[in-house]
Parts: structure tokens; C-alpha cells; sequence
């Protein structure tokens, strides 16, 4: 049976850029589909019923056309927009690093809808509370983001036991490299460029994270230099595994490309 001509989905808008003379191409990520690319067309004319529906860090409704290689966006309806969130330029650089990484881990044809949430629930927290975070405190909803980011995508780190030993870990400082899998007690020293000190009071707010809702993770008290050091450590092991995933990425996306016989839009 064929499949059917057109699908209805609900999407984040991640990003676009123009095509041809009146054309968008529009990356997004779907509940039920995962990433996908679609032509919005004639969406930069003015008279189009597309303008303002497709705008970054929206999130909206849609129909989509299949299309041989591309699919077409036909309708678009604005479920939230994340108005308050976009008359703030740090919120909107926030919402920003977030499509960045959803764009970079969500993968096509591979639906997570736990990743499609996540995106939405930290959304929500950077705009209710931009403009009124402590200057410490104002990125925990990115690092919330991050941790549950490599949870979603099935690379949580390991917090509980030594990923050489498997010995429990002491309360005390030790070692983390995203490389091995996460925590390392100090007796194991494997040889690993990407091997970094972890304090205790850090591991106790990774392991917060881990049992926490996103609301509940806002408020931790977490000062300067604890904030400094989950941010190098957090968005350092994102930033790891999203050079390995990128090129897996690519290159499935690249295969998927080939296998199609005939490509136009
Ligand atoms: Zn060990």
C-alpha cells in the first residue's frame, strides 16, 4: 500500500535558511518524526499564509506534503510562540543553543519524543524566568538541558560507580571524562586526553539533575565558581559526544540521500 501523500506533525522550528527566489528551508524537530527538512514555499513573500509560522523557537502544528526528496510544508498553525522569550536577546541566544543541539543530536527519521519535550520544558523555564535569574544561576536551565540531553540520547554519564573499577564512589573529589563514560575514582588512572577534576559539591548537583524536574533543578543554590565548573564540564561533554554524532549524522543522512533515485523539489 502506498504510503500516505501527506502527514500532519507537531514541530519545534530549529532554524532556516532561504531557497531559491521566495523559498525557506525549514529544519524543525517533530514529536513523531524526529528531525526533519521541509520547503516552506513562497514562505519569504509577504502574502504567503506561511509568514510568521515558521520563525525560529516556535513551535507549531503543521501538514506536510511528501515530497521525492524534500517535503512541503502545506499548513502551519502557531501553538506557542515564546513571544515573551524572544523580546529578551539572552533568552532568545539560550532557545538558540538549544536548537543548535537538538539540530546536532536529533537525527531523521529517528523520533525522540523525550528530546522533542525537553526542548519545550527548558523553553518554557527560560521564558518565565529571563530578566530575573541570579547571574550564577541563570544558565542551570541550559545545563539541565544538557545532562538531560545525553540522557535522552541514551549517553547519560555514569555517577554512582567507578566506570574502571565499579567500586561505589566514595563522597569525595574525583575524575570525569566523557570518554570512559563519566565518573573515575582517584586510585584509576587510565590514560584519556579528556580526563578532568570533578568536585564533590559538582558530582552532588549532576546527581541532583538526574533525580530532578527541570523547575526543582532552577533553583539549586549554585554559586560562581560551582556554576563555572558544571558549564565547562557539561557543555565539554556535549560538545564531545556532538562531534561524534555529527558525522554519524551526516553520514546517514548522506545514504538516505543516495538511495533516493531522482532528486528535486
Ligand atoms: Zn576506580
Amino acid at each position: 500500500m502506498a504510503p500516505p501523500r501527506t502527514y500532519r506533525c507537531e514541530a519545534i522550528i530549529l532554524g532556516y535558511t532561504p531557497l531559491g527566489e521566495a523559498d525557506l528551508l525549514v529544519t524543525m524537530y517533530t514529536r513523531d518524526q524526529g528531525k526533519v527538512r521541509a520547503v516552506g514555499k513562497g514562505a519569504r513573500r509577504s502574502s504567503s499564509k506561511l509568514v510568521g509560522h515558521l520563525e525560529p523557537l516556535t513551535v507549531v502544528k503543521m501538514s506536510l506534503a511528501h515530497g521525492r526528496n524534500m517535503d512541503v510544508i502545506s499548513q502551519a498553525e502557531v501553538t506557542q510562540s515564546f513571544a515573551e522569550l524572544k523580546e529578551d536577546l539572552t533568552a532568545i541566544t539560550k532557545g538558540q543553543y538549544l536548537a543548535e543541539l537538538v539540530d546536532g543530536f536529533g537525527a531523521e527519521a529517528n523520533p525522540n519524543p523525550g528530546l522533542f519535550q525537553l526542548m519545550i520544558d527548558c523553553l518554557r523555564v527560560i521564558e518565565a524566568t529571563k530578566g530575573r535569574e541570579s547571574e550564577s544561576a541563570s544558565d542551570m536551565p541550559l545545563r539541565f538541558f544538557e545532562f538531560h540531553l545525553l540522557q535522552v540520547s541514551g549517553l547519560m554519564p555514569e555517577l554512582y560507580n567507578c566506570v574502571e573499577c565499579r567500586q561505589e564512589l566514595e563522597p569525595d573529589a574525583h575524575r570525569f571524562s566523557p570518554n570512559v563514560g563519566g565518573t573515575l575514582c582517584l586510585d584509576c588512572s587510565p590514560d584519556d586526553a579528556h580526563l578532568r577534576p570533578l568536585s564533590l559539591r559538582a558530582l552532588k548537583v549532576l546527581r541532583l539533575l538526574d533525580r530532578s524536574g527541570i523547575v526543582e533543578a532552577c533553583k539549586l543554590p549554585v554559586d560562581a565558581g560551582l556554576a563555572d565548573e558544571l558549564k565547562s564540564l557539561l557543555s565539554n561533554t556535549v560538545a564531545y559526544w556532538l562531534g561524534k554524532e555529527i558525522r554519524s549524522n551526516s553520514f546517514l543522512e548522506r545514504l538516505h540521500k543516495e538511495s533516493q533515485p531522482e532528486v528535486y523539489i
